[in-house]
């Protein structure tokens, strides 16, 4: 199980993402985390940063959907101000939300490899991306300081299994997670 909760890739944020090379390799489906990935708990709109990085996703040929595990307002709010077509209380690491966003709200047929799914926690973003078999890439929560309860209880657990993973597969941790960890605060 836990090969399931390394991630194919880690960059610090997403505007770190080299999306040109995703592109080349052949991803053209965009599935993102909202909470802590793209916005703050803080925050509630998408900032100018983001608007330019959607535009620039577009026009090169991605979509981009989101999936968030959150149920609240705060995600149709953000959702219809960044203009972006999402699945709430996705319930991620389990496949239904993931697949919703696939299969029903995709304008299109995608295969597992031309999908992608960046998020800022293992436990739910890269296990759920894995458990559907598809890639998934890490980055460093914007700011843990405002994670919320359920948040912080995975945290602990994603420690956990850092450490199993560390043991395990030395390589793939230095090259995967190693940043990803020491970065812990
Ligand atoms: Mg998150």
């Amino acid at each position: 199980m836990i090969e399931k909760m390394i991630p194919d890739y880690y960059y610090k944020t997403i505007y770190d993402i080299p999306f040109d090379k995703l592109y080349e390799e052949g991803i053209r489906l965009i599935l993102t985390d909202l909470d802590n990935t793209l916005i703050s708990y803080q925050e509630e709109l998408p900032n100018k940063e983001l608007f330019e990085l959607k535009n620039k996703l577009n026009k090169m040929g991605f979509e981009f959907i989101l999936v968030s595990n959150s149920k609240k307002n705060r995600v149709d709010k953000f959702a219809s101000n960044y203009q972006i077509p999402y699945v709430k209380f996705s319930l991620k690491p389990l496949k239904r939300g993931i697949k919703k966003a696939i299969n029903k709200i995709a304008s299109k047929k995608y295969n597992n490899n031309e999908i992608v799914l960046l998020g800022d926690q293992l436990m739910t973003d890269v296990f759920g991306a894995k458990r559907c078999n598809i890639c998934a890439i890490l980055i460093e929560a914007i700011d843990k300081s405002t994670d919320i309860g359920p948040t912080q209880f995975n945290r602990k657990l994603e420690r956990f299994f850092i450490k199993r993973i560390k043991k395990k597969y030395p390589k793939l941790y230095q090259e995967r997670l190693m940043e990803y960890d020491t970065k812990k605060v």
